[in-house]
């Protein structure tokens, strides 16, 4: 019985594991289309300056509407898109999108956009990223590269490159899900990096209970000690980002403030919070 137990247990595991290379499958081929006829496109979340409740910037995240398949998340299509080598054409194709958006936002927005430490290992990687910025006429200065955790970095020597290069021209350096991933602070000592990002995990009952708060201050002191600039990811209610406000952090990110959105809605929303913070100042008057 046991035996039989295992056996169906074994075909189920088996069958699963099918219907997930065939989910792979589909998803690659579709990529490779969407990929090429320019069907993905950025969507983009503000970063609040905690000081002023001004956007300090917005983050471009790949979006996928698939005519039939729907709304497809960047966690199942990016990891494909590395592995079949459509990443680079993919992000090449979306920081374009991005760097014209960015063009019409105030000079003091920046535009922070995703990179996989997976990608750092392709050594024209920088080139390519200046040229793309040459090309639409944004500043260096605008771009604030997120590194993201994919796999190992294949080729620690070429990211550092790759990363130096960047950063000479004057991008800067973010650490994305900060405090997630066996190598952050790793990556913190063998990168020169401008700012890390801590996870939403930490923010989980943030401004509920003191031992939420001591760690998430804890990780502060370490970016602040650092010189680093911090900010919050995953803030969706005020009790959170009151928490952040007074424990120094500088900038915050999420449902709070908005869902990412799409370009023709950056404009409308970079007002809107310069409006607040009129509001805000004239209450203190
Ligand atoms: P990430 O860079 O850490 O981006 C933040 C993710 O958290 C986004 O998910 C965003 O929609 C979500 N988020 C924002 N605010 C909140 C909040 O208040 N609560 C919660 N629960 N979630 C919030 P998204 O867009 O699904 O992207 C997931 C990940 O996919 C990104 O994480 C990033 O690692 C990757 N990704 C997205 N676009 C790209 C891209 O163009 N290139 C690369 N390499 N990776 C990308
Ligand atoms: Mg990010
Ligand atoms: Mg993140
Ligand atoms: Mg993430």
């Amino acid at each position: 019985r046991a035996k039989a137990e295992h056996k169906s247990a074994q075909r189920f595991h088996d069958s699963e594991m099918d219907a997930r290379l065939l989910e792979r499958d589909m998803i690659e081929r579709e990529l490779r289309a969407a990929v090429a006829n320019g069907d993905i496109q950025p969507f983009y979340q503000p970063l609040i300056d905690l000081r002023t409740q001004r956007v300090a910037g917005f983050e471009a995240l790949a979006r996928w509407i698939h005519p039939t398949l729907g709304d497809v998340a960047p966690e199942r299509f990016i990891p494909v898109a590395e592995n079949c080598g459509l990443i680079e054409d993919l992000s090449y194709h979306l920081l374009r999108q991005a760097t014209r958006a960015a063009t019409s936002w105030p000079d003091d927005v920046v535009l922070a956009f995703n990179i996989s430490l997976l990608q750092l290992s392709d050594k024209t990687l920088g080139l390519r990223i200046l040229h793309i910025l040459g090309e639409s006429g944004l500043p260096t200065q605008r771009l604030e590269v997120e590194l993201t955790e994919s796999a190992l970095v294949r080729d620690p020597e070429a990211a550092q490159i790759t990363l130096g290069a960047l950063r000479d021209a004057g991008v800067r350096i973010a650490l994305d899900d900060f405090g997630t991933g066996y190598s952050s602070i790793y990556h913190l000592r063998n990168f020169k990096i401008d700012k890390i990002k801590i996870d939403r995990s930490f923010l989980r009952r943030v401004g509920e209970d003191s031992d939420a708060s001591t760690f998430l201050g804890a990780l502060l002191g370490l970016g602040h000690g650092l010189g680093l600039t911090v900010t919050a990811e995953g803030v969706e209610d005020a009790a959170q980002a009151a928490a952040l406000a007074e424990q120094g952090c500088e900038q915050a990110q999420g449902f709070l403030y908005s869902d990412p959105m799409p370009v023709d809605a950056t404009l409308a929303f970079i007002a809107r919070q310069s409006g607040a913070e009129k509001a805000r100042k004239a209450s203190k008057l």
